[in-house]
């Protein structure tokens, strides 16, 4: 059995975003790049290109109505006919082009890939290095640089073939995974376990909506040590709760903005003002994935999958991937 297999697909880099967005192209390239210097992409066998999700797939978590205005929105660019045009998705902030539609369904397809992986214990566990991110979204509503929520169709996907019975989703993307939240609301088969940072970008996950008992929020303060506070959360918090619950896939949303050079949602840009960030250093995303893995292997043989979600500053992003994915690989 392969240890890691990486999921991927060199079209993530025709999802444009437009010029000086922070979810652009570069994000893909910078990930590749690291995944290839570490050795992950030599042998076929331990990386593989995502296929489209299917219709049916993406339905388990979307409403046909807005799998309709993504395409439709989408196609319309593609008849304006200028190169790299790009424009806002009607139901929030993404950034759209003529290819976003295919390339989402890419995205999403990745996991479903990665899920049969570790289901079929070809491998132990699946990273997915693919864009646009997932965790934002929600039913009927595109927002966040999200368009089809990546993470809980995996997770709908691992259920409806694979009959698994428990799902933990486990999010450190610095902001809240509201559409992930949303779609497991009173879904007691999924557990959400999300640490972000309090008061930013969506405004959702407080800590006393906790669904059937299966969503735990954990939002923390931003500013100096907050780092200390995400790594509690996983070590007490998540570590006790799964004693109940007691997973049989684990997936991760792995969001890696929630380092203190991110330009969104890191310390360093916003120090010393009320919106100071999480200050975590790329040595944590080894001590977080760490913790995940011990209660994946404690309840469900090692099973992962990962899929990438926030990071935006180039250099840290590819560190933080290299840092996680390494640990997955072990
Ligand atoms: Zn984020």
């Amino acid at each position: 059995m392969t240890p890691l297999t990486i999921i991927h697909h060199p079209e993530c880099i025709l999802h444009l975003t437009g010029q000086g967005h922070p979810e652009c192209p570069e994000r893909y390239i910078a990930v590749i790049n690291e995944l290839q210097n570490q050795g992950y992409l030599q042998e076929a066998s331990f990386n593989l290109l995502a296929k489209k999700a299917s219709n049916a797939d993406i339905l388990r978590c979307h409403s046909q109505i807005y799998v309709n205005r993504v395409k439709a929105e989408c196609e319309y660019l593609r008849m304006l006919n200028i190169p790299e045009a790009t424009s806002m998705l009607s139901t929030g902030d993404v950034q759209i082009c003529s290819n976003s539609f295919e390339i989402a369904l890419l995205a999403a397809g990745a996991g479903l890939l990665a899920v049969d992986k570790v289901m079929q214990e070809k491998s132990k566990t699946a990273f997915c290095a693919m864009r646009p991110p997932g965790h934002h979204a929600t039913t009927s509503q595109g927002m966040g640089f999200c368009l089809f929520n990546n993470i809980a169709i995996a997770a709908r996907y691992a259920q409806a073939t694979y009959n698994v019975k428990k799902v933990l989703i486990v999010d450190w993307d610095v902001h809240h995974g509201n559409g992930t939240q949303e779609i497991f609301y009173n879904d007691p088969s999924v557990f959400y376990f999300s640490t972000h940072q309090e008061g930013i970008y969506p405004g959702t996950g407080k800590k006393e909506d906790i669904g059937a008992g299966n969503i735990y929020n954990c939002p923390i303060s931003g500013g100096k040590n907050s780092r200390l506070e995400v790594l509690k959360a996983y070590e007490d918090d998540l570590a006790n709760a799964m004693l109940l619950f007691k997973p049989e896939l684990v997936l991760i949303s792995a969001g890696f903005d929630a380092h203190h050079t991110d330009p969104l949602g890191g310390y360093d840009a916003h120090c010393g003002t009320p919106q100071a960030g999480f200050d975590l250093i790329t040595q944590d995303f080894t001590t977080l994935t760490e913790i995940v893995q011990k209660i994946a292997k404690k309840h469900c043989q090692g099973k992962i999958v990962s899929i990438l979600e926030g990071g935006y500053n180039l250099k840290a992003l590819a560190e933080s991937v290299r840092a996680h994915t390494k640990i997955l690989s072990e």
